[in-house]
């Protein structure tokens, strides 16, 4: 009898201690604390609870520099990453206009490297990287893939189709560009690029060169047009893939890329 008396003694305190607990948790989360990057620019206020997730994916957070080599530390705000790129990278062929891109390359080069060049239209800048690395086994294959300077968001609203070209064959690639907040050596892995082996890379190539052509396919209106994703919230926080097959599946599309 006693002994149910004290463990009835004991449950009540621990109910008065977790309904404080609850109560602290409560008035914690009523408090809102700004965003670390509120000085970039940031006017987002939210729980200390949701702060930290929300600050690794911020738009306002450093951008490092997307030039493709490891030795920039380089980060800053995404207005300076251009002038950073035109001061330290100055050798980044740059064009302007949203029609077509001509980036040749000799596929001979020996070893892993990477080209580049800039693009300016719509306002905004992309960066077409090609990278030529090493297969398991010796042989090579080329990635290619274009970035946005600007955030994840921005990117969403474009779309690009790579071309190799040849009489009687094409290849064709067209997704999304990535954001430079977004991780290219990521966006390889999970084959968001266009991917070719040597073999192909030849099957295009006049004299060891090979075109590449870029053509951007006008700024998306899709979230307008689209009615399997009547809101934005439908396919917000979708990745590169599932975007791309649905924008693929979606009949009003056709009508916006021409
Ligand atoms: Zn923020
Ligand atoms: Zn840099």
């Amino acid at each position: 009898m006693e002994e149910s008396m004290v463990e009835k003694k004991s449950d009540s305190s621990s109910k008065t201690s977790s309904s404080t607990e609850a109560g602290a948790e409560k008035v914690a989360n009523s408090v809102l604390f700004p965003c670390k990057y509120a000085s970039s620019g940031c006017e987002v206020t939210l729980p200390q609870t949701d702060k930290r997730e929300h600050e690794e994916l911020c738009d306002f957070r450093p951008y490092s520099c997307p030039y493709p080599a490891t030795s920039c530390r380089w980060q800053g705000s995404l207005d300076a990453v251009m002038p950073h790129l035109v001061q330290k990278h100055k050798s980044i062929p740059t064009l302007q206009g949203e029609d077509v891109v001509i980036l040749t390359i000799d596929i001979n080069m020996p070893g892993e490297i990477f080209w580049l060049m800039m693009q300016s239209c719509f306002g905004f800048h992309f960066m077409l990287v090609l990278q030529k690395r090493r297969k398991y086994g010796g042989s090579h294959q080329f990635f290619a893939i274009v970035q946005l300077i600007g955030t994840e968001k921005q990117a969403e609203k474009f779309g690009y189709r790579l071309e190799l070209n040849k009489p009687q064959h094409r290849l064709t690639w067209e997704a999304r560009p990535c954001s430079i907040h977004e991780n290219i050596a990521s966006a390889i892995m999970n084959d968001g690029c266009l991917i070719f082996d040597t073999f192909v890379a030849h099957l295009f190539a006049q004299n060891g060169n090979l075109d590449i052509k870029t053509s951007w396919i006008k700024r998306f209106t899709h979230y307008d047009t689209c009615r399997a994703a009547t809101t934005d919230m439908a396919i917000d926080g979708l990745d590169c893939n599932p975007l791309i097959e649905h924008l693929l599946l979606c009949r009003t599309v056709t009508s916006v890329l021409q």
